[in-house]
């Protein structure tokens, strides 16, 4: 098996696979239906049909097809979430933006609260945050279709489709359709934010495999962080969080125009953006707004 797995990274490298050794062993376990812990103690040879199920996979990663999509799944908040090609890889920057909702609900909020995910993909952020505030009702926005069954099915797996709603259309529009406006503890989002001009240059799993709908932030990659920020004051409740993930680089563009923005207002007792300078926070003030 080790000359298998051997042969297998060597054609992953040559392909300029970043981790050929990972990969080869991820799709090995795959392809055998076990976990690649399982692959150690192994002594049998791959039987005949897990060796073409391997070679095939083996195929589509050469060509840089992302390990998410070749298992179908990718861990996100300790959850397994189930992946297509309708969907973003969900990444671990997004798991520091679920941390920051949490730390700041937890600290100023109580009794059941309203979350909004806008651009759910996957449904990781959505899901992460139901599967943490137990008492929370969620909403889920993508244009996606496809996205969206993804992400109800994994809401299912997860034990939240009771609580989360997902609903289809454009950015926050679903949420004042079903009568949200006023009413969230936090708008949380993962928008697209790659400038258009420079997808053409991301590695080959993104720009080829990921959907151009989940990167592109048009021409200098905020248009989405700037509707968010017109439309989220009117959604809060007051005291609400609006929490935006940004691109590395982005961050000082975006509190700026989340600043700019009437209605929001950066709480001074928040913890610096610029310890975690891919997720931006602001709050609609207390009083009045
Ligand atoms: N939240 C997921 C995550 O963090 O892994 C996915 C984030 S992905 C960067 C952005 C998502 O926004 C995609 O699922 C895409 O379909 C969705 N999207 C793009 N344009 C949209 C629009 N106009 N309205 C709602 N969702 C949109
Ligand atoms: N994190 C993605 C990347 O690899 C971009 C996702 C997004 O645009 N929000 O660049």
């Amino acid at each position: 098996m080790d000359t298998l797995l051997q042969g297998a990274a060597e054609r992953l490298r040559a392909a300029g696979v970043p981790t050929p050794r990972l990969d080869a062993e991820c799709l090995l376990a795959a392809a055998l239906g076990c976990n690649r812990a399982a692959l150690y103690g192994r002594r049998e040879v791959v039987p005949a049909e897990a060796a073409s199920r391997f070679a095939a996979l083996l195929g589509r990663r050469a060509a840089r097809e992302p390990i998410a999509y070749l298992t179908g799944i990718r861990e996100f908040w300790s959850l397994p979430l189930k992946v297509t090609p309708a969907v973003l890889v969900p990444r671990p920057e997004t798991e520091t933006l679920v941390e920051a909702v949490l730390d700041c609900l937890r600290a100023s909020a109580s009794g059941p609260l309203t979350v909004a995910d806008v651009g759910t993909g996957s449904g990781a952020i959505a899901i992460a945050l139901a599967v943490e505030l137990r008492e929370a009702r969620g909403f889920a926005v993508d244009v996606s279709p496809g996205a969206l069954a993804v992400a109800a099915e994994n809401a299912r797996r997860f034990r939240v489709d009771r609580r989360v709603t997902f609903l289809q259309g454009d950015w926050t529009a679903p949420l004042f359709a079903a009568g949200l406006a006023g009413q969230l503890d936090a708008l949380v989002a993962n928008p697209p934010y790659i400038p258009t001009a420079e997808l053409a240059a991301l590695d080959p799993e993104i720009v080829r495999f990921e959907p151009r709908l989940a990167l592109d932030g048009g021409p200098d990659g905020l248009a989405f962080h700037r509707e968010l920020a017109a439309t989220a004051p009117r959604l809060l409740r007051p005291g609400g969080w609006l929490a935006l993930e940004v691109g590395a680089g982005q961050a000082e563009a975006v509190r700026a125009l989340l600043a700019a923005a009437p209605g929001l207002a950066v709480h001074p007792g928040v913890r610096d953006l610029a310890h975690r300078d891919r997720v931006c926070l602001v709050r609609r003030p207390e009083a009045a707004g």
